[in-house]
């Protein structure tokens, strides 16, 4: 029998990489977005691993449904791996993919460089109906640079550049992204 698993995310891309790399499996991935109208899980970890864990745990107790969960972003060596959890919030609560790469720039002026060695960074956890959790954390090294290029992606893809490629994750597109990406792997790795 098919096992039924609730992807803890609205993320259609998300959910269709997952979709993919657990082809092999004997489960039926399903969208939140199915539920209707749920509240947000709180996220006050002080981890990606603790976040994923949380989101994965709230949501398969809504749902009744095992639950996967991800929780990513970016830390910068410089910045004492800043803004890490912060990703999505670096320039403020509302703040957009625009308004973060700009102050991400900015932070690393002030230091008076032009890159450095950076990491995205993805924990994904999964939570069977009987509380059983799997996490798995991985990570995509690269370089972040005060130049943006590249229309791919999101995020901070237009100034972050993968070990290994001349080009940003912006320029590269998903085909490679999503070989190497910091999510991918995690993908890859739980599944395993
Ligand atoms: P979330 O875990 O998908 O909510 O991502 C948190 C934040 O981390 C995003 O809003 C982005 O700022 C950053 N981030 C995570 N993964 C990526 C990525 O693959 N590319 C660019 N930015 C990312």
């Amino acid at each position: 029998m098919m096992k039924k698993i609730i992807v803890a995310t609205k993320n259609q891309g998300k959910i269709k990489e997952m979709i993919n790399a657990f082809k092999s499996l004997p489960v039926e991935l399903h969208s939140l977005s199915e539920f209707g109208p749920l509240p947000d899980a709180v996220e006050d970890g002080t981890t990606f691993e603790e976040n994923a864990i949380k989101k994965a745990k709230f949501y398969a107790q809504k749902t009744g449904y095992a639950c996967l969960a991800d929780d990513s972003g970016l830390t910068i060596d410089i910045l004492d791996g800043a803004p890490g959890i912060y990703s999505a919030r670096f320039a403020g609560y509302h703040a957009n993919d625009l308004a973060n790469n700009k102050k991400m720039i900015e932070e690393l002026q002030k230091k008076n460089i032009e890159q450095s060695t950076a990491q995205y960074v993805c924990s994904l956890v999964f939570v069977d109906t009987d509380g059983k959790t799997l996490t798995c954390t991985q990570k995509c090294e690269g370089i972040i640079r005060i130049f943006a290029q590249g229309n791919n992606g999101f995020g901070y893809d237009p100034i972050f550049k993968p070990e290994g490629y001349q080009q940003t994750f912006a320029e590269l597109g998903n085909e490679i992204k999503n070989k190497i990406s910091h999510r991918a792997l995690a993908v890859q790795k739980l599944c395993e």
